[in-house]
């Protein structure tokens, strides 16, 4: 199928193995690149909801018991289902969100390599753990801690890159023992469709995965059934998510926006700096929560870096694809995101921003805007300070490093940023943004060293992923403290005594005191 403009009309119901809940409305999914109506999606009651996590529930117990090895034989199974079919998966991914050929493929191989990771790396991250006590009065017990799973995760998941982000957030809780529920975007529900039912039928994997579909009102539904909540999107909705699973003591993981910076320094290579800003502010139609939104460039090097990136911007092509890498730039998959960019560019421009390059909506069929290059930018406009989510960069002629530092760290968000230039220099400034993650010479990248933490500071999330926090959030740490040996009673037990309590006051405030000697008469 060339999945770029194919019109592929189906009813496409969600996994549910119970089939609890007839959906009484349906999500009709469009591709963003031609506005063909591509399918179908019942929408998930709220009960249904509940069903699914319950059924779900009840088949857990098993699936954690199974080890970690038990549980990465069939993630390794979906790993090899990934891998045979990733053409498949690239057609629909191009068709529901309106990507570029060239913008698929990462999903893909991100996710398998994510298996492989938490399949190798689980026993050291959640293994059990024995701990040597540290005081004297638990000499005689061994202590040790198991790491148990919250019993279902549930995953809400935005339309930016559909199975990465709820695949990548499921993988890691599944393997850490725990079953997992799935609420995708409305607006791109087809891929973990395909994948579920694979799991179920292809695969034929233990029935502790599964999907639920619909608008805030199923996420709302899954937030109140389960044990954890792992939610990627915007801020706006992220505090939504946040209060209502305060509700129920949920706990919360969120991965939300950016407005990440790049800074310039003049001894950078203005090639890679400028080519890097193009691939790193225009990739997916710049609808990458790592996106390069705001560039601040040393005065010396400016007039260069800004006519190298104009020049690469402006050799982009744009419009519907089909599986040849024919185009550069793709759709904005969701109709309300190109209004918030159209409104970010039209207030720049209006307050006397420049577009060196694009600066509109592209008239239709599908929803374009165009590659842009915006300066005369600065803090006072919103492109400078909301997540545009676009192609669009913003670049700010700055004095020095310190200058775009403070200009850098002038944002809520705090998700990413990068720094090009001399190596030393640019990881002095580097270690000095205020975010969760920054990249040195490189823009991105961050995103797959998946052995590092990814998440952000500020108002773009509270929690990581990736690396041993990736998994271990995951779970719930069991101390286990087992005496070794012992008397008919422990010397703080009843009855009381002057003698005994006096004896361990003795031995506790001489350890504590780190003066043993001394605190137990011995030495003066
Ligand atoms: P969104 O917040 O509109 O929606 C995200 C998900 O939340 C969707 O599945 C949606 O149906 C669901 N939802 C909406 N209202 C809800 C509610 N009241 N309760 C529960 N669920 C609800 O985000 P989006 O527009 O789909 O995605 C774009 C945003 O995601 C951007 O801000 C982007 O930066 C962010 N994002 C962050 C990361 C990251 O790793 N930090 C990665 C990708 C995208």
């Amino acid at each position: 199928m060339e999945s770029g403009t194919a019109a592929q009309s189906t009813e496409t119901g969600t996994s549910n193995r119970s089939g609890a809940g007839a959906a009484a409305e349906a999500i009709e999914v469009k591709n963003p690149a031609t506005g063909d109506l591509i399918a179908s999606v019942p929408v998930d009651s709220p009960e249904a909801v509940a069903a699914t996590v319950a059924r779900v529930r009840a088949n857990q117990p098993d699936w954690e018991a199974m080890g970690i090895e038990g549980r990465y034989h069939w993630l390794g199974k979906l790993r090899d289902w990934l891998l045979d079919n990733s053409e498949r998966i690239n057609d629909t991914m191009q068709a529901e969100t309106g990507k570029v050929r060239g913008d698929t493929g990462i999903e893909g191989i991100y996710l398998t390599d994510l298996i492989n990771f938490y399949g190798a790396k689980a026993a050291k991250f959640i293994g059990e753990e024995s701990v040597r006590p540290h005081s004297p009065l638990m000499a005689s017990k061994k202590l040790y801690v198991q790491y148990r799973p919250y019993p279902v995760v549930g995953v809400i998941s935005p339309w930016n890159f559909p199975l990465a982000l709820a695949l990548g957030d499921a993988i890691p809780a599944l393997q850490a023992g725990a079953a997992v529920v799935i609420k995708p975007s409305e607006l791109t529900p087809l891929g973990l469709i395909e994948v579920i039912k694979a799991w179920q039928e292809e695969i034929g994997g233990p029935d502790v995965f599964d999907c639920v579909q619909g608008t805030g009102e199923t996420g709302g539904a899954l937030i109140d059934n389960v044990d954890f909540i792992q939610f990627t999107g915007s801020d706006r909705t992220g505090r939504k998510v946040m209060a209502r699973a305060a509700e129920t003591l949920t706990p919360v993981s969120l991965e939300l926006g950016g407005k990440d910076p790049m800074i310039v320094l003049a001894d950078a290579d203005i090639d890679r700096a400028a080519n890097a800003a193009t691939w790193g502010g225009m990739y997916n139609s710049g609808q990458v929560c790592l996106s390069v939104e705001r560039i601040y460039v040393e005065e010396p090097a400016y007039d260069e870096f800004v006519a190298k990136l104009t020049a690469e911007v402006g050799k982009l092509s744009q419009g519907p694809d089909g599986r040849n890498f024919g185009k550069d730039v793709g759709a904005m998959t969701s109709p309300n995101q190109l209004a918030v960019v159209e409104d970010q560019v039209n207030d720049a421009l209006a307050n006397g921003a420049r577009a060196l390059v694009g600066g509109k909506a592209v008239d239709g069929p599908g929803d374009y805007f165009e590659p842009t290059v915006l300066v005369d930018v600065d803090h006072s406009m919103k492109v400078m300070r909301d997540e545009t989510f676009g192609p669009v960069v913003g670049v700010m002629k700055v004095r020095d490093s310190e200058e775009a530092l403070r200009l850098a760290n002038d944002s809520r968000y705090g998700l990413a940023g990068s720094v090009f230039g001399e190596r030393e220099r640019a990881e002095s400034v580097a270690r000095r943004i205020e975010a969760g993650a920054v990249n040195v010479n490189d823009v991105i990248v961050n995103y797959i060293a998946m052995d590092v933490p990814m998440g952000g500071w500020k108002e773009s999330g509270i929690g990581f992923r990736h690396g041993e926090y990736g998994i271990k959030k995951y779970c719930r740490p069991e101390s286990v403290v087992v005496t070794r040996f012992g008397g008919k009673r422990e010397p703080t037990w009843f009855p009381y005594s002057k003698t005994r309590r006096g004896l361990v006051t003795r031995i506790a405030q001489a350890f504590n005191a780190r003066d043993l000697k001394r605190r137990l008469g011995l030495r003066r």
